[in-house]
């Protein structure tokens, strides 16, 4: 989820973004963000899950924060610039590009704790970019569109990894991506989403602004009734998501682990305190096999062991080799 300004836009010629103005002009305003952050937080209590919060620098400064720490913690820039400077004109040199990465990333670590994750405002970045996002800690990405087909987490050079947000066709051929935009202004369905998920190879990174909870792009401020049914969208998108089979997950550098499914009767052992258990880990499929390397370096397993480990093809990533010698490591 998004956290930034309300209903922000790209300003030619200035590095930072304004609202849209809505009669009082474009200075930024935060109001719809705050509201729309608590009330999407209560929902994923209810629903039982955790998100990834892209947080603003500057909205960070501006709104509480004081309930996110059960969720993972990203960055969006400091004042949502355009960090490529396609919309606005405005180009960053490299000392210009880690003055404005390095603020934001204070600014939400300041006020909301470790820093894990980014994602460029407007989903505009490239490889220098990256760079400079990874030189400062930050192991994961989320700021590029991929077709559903080509969703598979994946190591940027960097050394950051890469989760895309899915960007295809729906049933109908009509363009679509996995930002719930569309369905807050009233043009999209949970379905849809639901549908979507189906197609994408690798997980499903679902997107959305906080502000977008209460105030619409071409509508305005809603009204407690479209609040309502907004939440009530939400609530379906998830919740059918979860009923399909899906696994809430935070990013995780065990993602996009691949197996080599023409083996059969490979097996893992998990450790909780004194009880063993075995998996199957051709029958439980690839997205539970993740899981159980989550649970060892999350600290919640002791030990994944992997019975025949020769039978998997891992992904290079050092964690997960760690994890695979069945050693009890702390989250990255
Ligand atoms: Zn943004």
């Amino acid at each position: 989820m998004d956290v930034d300004r309300d209903v922000n836009l790209p300003v030619e010629g200035r590095i930072a973004a304004g609202s849209l103005d809505r009669g009082s002009g474009t200075a930024p305003r935060f109001s719809s963000s705050e509201k729309g952050l608590g009330i999407l937080l209560d929902l994923f209590d209810e629903v039982g899950i955790r998100a990834v919060l892209f947080v603003e620098g500057r909205t960070a400064q501006k709104i509480d924060l004081g309930s996110v720490s059960r969720h993972q913690i990203g960055f969006h820039g400091m004042d949502h610039e355009d960090l490529t400077g396609k919309s606005t004109g405005v180009e960053f040199d490299d000392f210009a590009l880690e003055d404005v990465l390095r603020q934001g990333y204070d600014s939400v670590r300041d006020k909301a704790g470790k820093v894990e994750c980014f994602r460029a405002p407007y989903m505009s970045a490239d490889d220098r970019i990256l760079s400079h996002v990874s030189s400062l800690g930050v192991g994961y990405d989320s700021s590029f569109y991929a077709a559903p087909g080509d969703c598979a987490p994946h190591m940027h050079p960097s050394g950051i990894k890469e989760f895309p947000v899915p960007e295809g066709r729906d049933e109908t051929g009509k363009k679509m991506a996995a930002y719930l935009w569309p369905m807050h202004e009233g043009r999209r369905g949970p379905s849809d989403y639901i549908w979507q998920a189906g197609t994408v190879d690798g997980p499903y990174v679902l997107a959305t602004h906080s502000w977008h909870m209460v105030e619409s792009r071409s509508d305005g401020p809603m009204d407690p009734a479209r609040i309502g049914e907004n939440v009530s969208d939400v609530r379906s998108v998830i919740e059918g998501l979860l009923d399909s089979g899906y696994r809430c997950s935070v990013f995780h550098r065990s993602h996009g682990l691949r197996c080599d499914s023409r083996r059969s009767h490979v097996l893992a052992r998990r450790r909780f305190g004194d009880v063993d258990e075995s998996v199957d880990v051709v029958g439980i499929g690839l997205g539970e096999f993740a899981y159980l390397f989550e649970e060892v370096i999350a600290g919640e397993a002791q030990a994944v062991e992997l019975v025949r480990p020769s039978d998997l093809v891992l992904l290079p990533d050092p964690v997960l080799n760690h994890a695979r010698l069945g050693e009890r490591r702390d989250r990255p």
